[in-house]
């Protein structure tokens, strides 16, 4: 059969792959048997195919199947049987709920070959990936979460189901996106409408076969298929206490305004921007198999893709020929074929966008290398793509492609190396490759970025948590952190009225000054200092007794603007020890209890003398409390399948900005500080309007406590209007509105500016004073943000995840 004068090493150099195509035909089969026409899932059966649309193989243009595009009507239905179905399933004992989870994971096992073809069919990726990452990691999921099922009632103690969740995917990794919503969102009790994308439904739909197959109770998982437009039905429900969505950071902006003030609580899983780091030290060639991994898996349609190169610059020639001769060596095609690298781009539009960002950065002067492709010319194919000389202003540096498409950059130092990470509205991921372990954590903590993988990267499982930071969205998905996503603490609207003061009172002695000993006008407190107004108004505080006491700024725009900047100004708060943080926070509450009797006097004002004085108690108190847990909201190490650490840590979400509470004005203002101060955020505080006094004089007790200047700032005025400014600043990172409802809509709305994480609660119907009260400590665990740090402790450090955990 060879040819006697064929040396070995010619035969080598001949040698290519042949075609090993993965069947479909058991995939067709399935698609046939239904007559390739599908409905929805709802209450536990499928519904009449209607309003249908047309889903196709992108590899080759073929037809596959007609789904049914969901209405308003198959919404309610939906939500009518999840709401029904929540209540019995939120009552099973948690081994029950355990075996349903683990039936799930089970049957998908059972069932992987198949899923894993009808994968590739409809979305283009290769079998390779569908077989060994996607499948496996869905199936990971569920046996994990199975897991939470089953000991939810001792590690949640404190806290209950939210109900139903509304679920939104993309197209990208379509099982394992839904694996990573239904699995948490089951195991704490919740019942599940999911919307699948509309390219990629068919394996949405199997699933819920899979669950009819083990008897999953009714109405327990629903699939409604369609488009933006079904996605918009399902998240103005309001018997939806939870919306999840993955997918473009432009439509989760938009459903964060849709669902503003509507008391739902929302997850954002949005694109990124992701630097892969090569510091001179690495090891080139695993960092070039890690980077074919970041950028090229799933043809670079991944949301923590890593898509920004950025290679130290005295090995960026060395570094840039690796990547070219690897380049070449990728294989581009049928996805069936279990040799092929890269399958083909999910559809036509977005490969037209992958090509017309590709040009376009050609015209702004960048230098686009890419390798030669032959494949099906209707499939949807694009070529590994390698874009060097470029800008950081260019739309290729700055905006995702989703598509298999890398820029590179250099810098000298590690400290540029963070300047240039840290450029950009993203921060979902990042990838940093040194031989030198104290380098590599040094700059993890400095990047903006929710996962962080050391010497690897696109590792994913089930029991770490995944999620952005910015405007790559928030919420984290898997792990422990994961769960606390589909819960909300008990109690959490146990209203209890006190020291609330009512303004209306009638005034007595308007122009008359009161006790001369508080007679004053209040300024605010900013970067540490005194300051006035900057509109030069201010308004009068009239006491109980309908007089006078002092008059008290109005804070505008412009005094916010300032607060913010020295808030952002103060930044070593964050990175200081948590020691130093607690003793800052010790000092106060020594301070305000020395002073305690003076600060009843100006609370007794406004409310009986008792009430001030349990107030004040309770101030004190707060701040022991948050003092006491500087240092112990430990982060965790989670433990993925393979022989890695992930450190999760819990970082400042940065700059807070919020509004306090009418009642209990100054333990409201106080818990908010605390909360603040104990995680190593700033803060800029707008106290309560009719009872401002105790709050405004505070910062006395600052001064005097070693907060450094900008940390704590206060301002009074009209909370409409400053908060309303707090929420579209960009400099603010998250809001906390704690007072009237009627400001919660556009709060949350203003907060898409920047993507702000917000928190809104009436700070009337909250029992401040109630020390056991579990949203104490919810509060603290909102007022940070999860960083997964993944460390290999192996040498051989390049696998894929989903390979080990197979066996
Ligand atoms: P998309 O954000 O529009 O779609 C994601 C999901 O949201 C789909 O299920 C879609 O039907 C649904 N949806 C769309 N509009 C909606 C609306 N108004 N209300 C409710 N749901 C809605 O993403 P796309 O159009 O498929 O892709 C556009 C771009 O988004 C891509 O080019 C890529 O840059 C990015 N993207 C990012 C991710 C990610 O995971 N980060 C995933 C897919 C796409
Ligand atoms: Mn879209």
């Amino acid at each position: 059969m060879r040819g006697q004068d064929l040396s070995i090493a010619k035969e080598f150099k001949e040698m290519g792959y042949g075609e090993a195509l993965e069947s479909d035909a058991a995939a067709l089969e399935w698609l046939e048997k239904n007559k390739r026409k599908f409905g929805h899932f709802i209450d536990g059966k499928f519904t009449k195919p209607s309003n249908t649309f047309k889903t196709t193989n992108p590899a080759n243009g073929k037809f596959l199947a007609e789904i049914s595009k969901g209405n308003l009507s198959d919404i309610k239905l939906a939500v009518t049987s999840a709401v029904a179905a929540q209540k019995r399933w939120s009552s099973l004992n948690s081994h029950e709920r355990a075996k349903y989870l683990y039936a799930l994971a089970r049957v998908i096992q059972k069932n992987s070959r198949l899923l894993a073809v009808l994968e590739t069919l409809e979305n283009g990726k290769s079998i390779r990936e569908t077989r060994d990452i996607d499948i496996p990691l869905v199936v990971r999921h569920f046996y994990h979460h199975a897991g939470w099922a089953e000991i939810l009632h001792e590690e949640f103690k404190d806290y209950e189901p939210v109900g139903v969740a509304g679920q939104i995917i993309p197209w990208n990794f379509p099982l394992l996106m839904l694996s990573w919503k239904i699995a948490p969102a089951l195991a704490a009790g919740n019942s599940v409408i999911l919307k699948p994308a509309e390219t990629t439904s068919l394996t949405a739909i199997y699933f819920a076969k899979l669950c009819e197959m083990i008897g999953l109770p009714k109405g327990v998982v629903n699939i409604v298929t369609g488009d933006g437009e079904t996605g918009e039905h399902l998240i103005s429900q309001d018997k939806i206490g939870k919306i999840a969505f993955t997918g473009s950071t432009e439509v989760g902006k938009r459903i964060r305004k849709k669902t503003a003030g509507k008391g739902k609580k929302l997850t954002l899983e949005l694109g990124g921007k992701s630097p892969f780091i090569i510091f001179d030290d690495a090891d080139i060639d695993s960092a070039v198999e890690g980077l074919v991994d970041a950028i090229w898996l799933n043809q670079g349609e991944v949301c923590c893709a890593g898509s920004r190169l950025l290679v130290q610059e005295s090995i960026s020639e060395k570094v840039k020929r690796k990547i070219v001769a690897r380049m070449k060596k990728l294989r581009v095609g049928n996805p069936l074929d279990k040799s092929v690298d890269m399958g083909a781009i999910i559809n036509q539009s977005q490969l037209k966008k992958i090509g017309q960002m590709v040009s376009e950065s050609e015209k702004e002067g960048a230098k686009v290398f890419q390798t030669n492709i032959k494949c099906d010319a209707k499939g949807c194919f694009y070529p590994p793509t390698l874009i060097t000389d470029t800008e950081p202003s260019m739309e290729i540096v700055r905006e995702e492609v989703f598509g298999p498409v890398l820029v590179f950059l250099t810098f000298r130092t590690p400290n540029e190396a963070v300047e240039i990470a840290n450029n950009t509205q993203y921060g979902l991921a990042a990838s940093i490759w040194t031989e030198n372990i104290n380098l590599a954590l040094d700059m993890a903590p400095k990047i903006k970025a929710g996962v962080i993988w050391i010497n690897s990267s696109n590792m994913f499982d089930a029991a770490v948590g995944f999620g952005g930071y910015r405007e790559s969205g928030y919420g984290r998905e898997g792990g422990k952190e994961g769960i606390f996503e589909y819960l909300k603490p008990k109690g959490h609207n146990s209203p209890k009225k006190v020291n609330r003061f009512k303004e209306s009172r009638k005034v007595k002695t308007l122009d008359q000054t009161a006790d001369s000993s508080i007679d004053q006008t209040r300024k605010f407190y900013i970067g540490g200092k005194q300051v006035r107004p900057d509109g030069g108004y201010s308004s009068k505080l009239i006491d109980k007794n309908g007089n006078f006491v002092t008059e008290v700024g109005l804070g505008n725009r412009k005094d916010i603007r300032d607060a913010v900047e020295s808030a952002n100004l103060s930044s070593s708060w964050s990175t200081t020890t948590s020691h130093n943080r607690s003793q800052v926070m010790y000092y106060l509450a020594e301070n305000l209890s020395k002073r305690k009797a003076e600060f009843c006097a100006k609370l007794e004002l406004f409310v009986e003398p008792k009430d001030a004085e349990i107030e004040v108690n309770l101030a004190i108190e707060r701040l022991f409390y948050y003092a006491a847990w500087t240092d112990k909201l430990d982060g965790a190490v989670h433990q993925a399948p393979i022989r890695a650490n992930t450190l999760a840590i819990n970082e400042p979400l940065g700059v807070i900005g919020a509004i306090s509470s009418e009642s209990e004005p100054f333990l409201s203002f106080i818990t908010i500080l605390g909360l603040a101060l104990s995680q190593g955020n700033r803060v800029i505080i707008i106290p309560s309007r009719a009872n401002p006094l105790a709050c405004l004089d505070f910062y006395q007790v600052i001064d005097t406590s070693d907060v450094p200047g900008g940390v704590v700032n206060i301002i009074s005025g009209s909370p409409g209007e400053l908060g309303k400014v707090l929420s579209e600043h960009s400099g603010v990172d998250a809001i906390w509105h704690f007072g009237s409802k009627k400001y919660f809509s556009e709060v949350e709305s203003l907060s898409i500016s920047n993507l702000k994480q917000t928190y809104v609660s009436d700070g009337e119907s909250m029992d401040w004073s109630n020390t056991q009260s579990p949203v104490l400590k919810e509060l603290l665990r909102r007022s940070v943000q999860v960083k997964n740090i993944w460390i290999w402790w192996e040498v051989l450090r390049y696998c894929l995840l989903a390979i080990l955990i197979q066996n």
